[in-house]
């Protein structure tokens, strides 16, 4: 089981690996836009809902996800 970071919700994840791969939105759980699943930082984090998965792509620290550092790109080390 996971845990939804914004709500607490306890998230069945075999049951979103097997029970096919939409939300009851219809869309892809992988949506980078719309999904309720989604990998930040590293780690997969699951959603009961795309409202939950906005609040925490808006404010991922807020949820214990780290920074929002997609939003940042140019702020991205040079160690090249
Ligand atoms: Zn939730």
């Amino acid at each position: 089981m996971a845990k939804d970071p914004v709500c607490g919700k306890e998230i069945d994840v075999e049951a979103v690996r097997s029970g096919g791969s939409r939300t009851a939105e219809g869309v892809a759980v992988v949506d980078p836009l719309q999904g309720t699943r989604s990998l930040h930082n590293g780690t997969w984090y699951y959603f009961c809902s795309i409202e939950c998965r906005k609040d925490f792509m808006g404010t991922p620290e807020k949820y214990g996800g780290g920074e929002a550092t997609y939003s940042r790109p140019y702020d991205r080390p040079s160690s090249s």
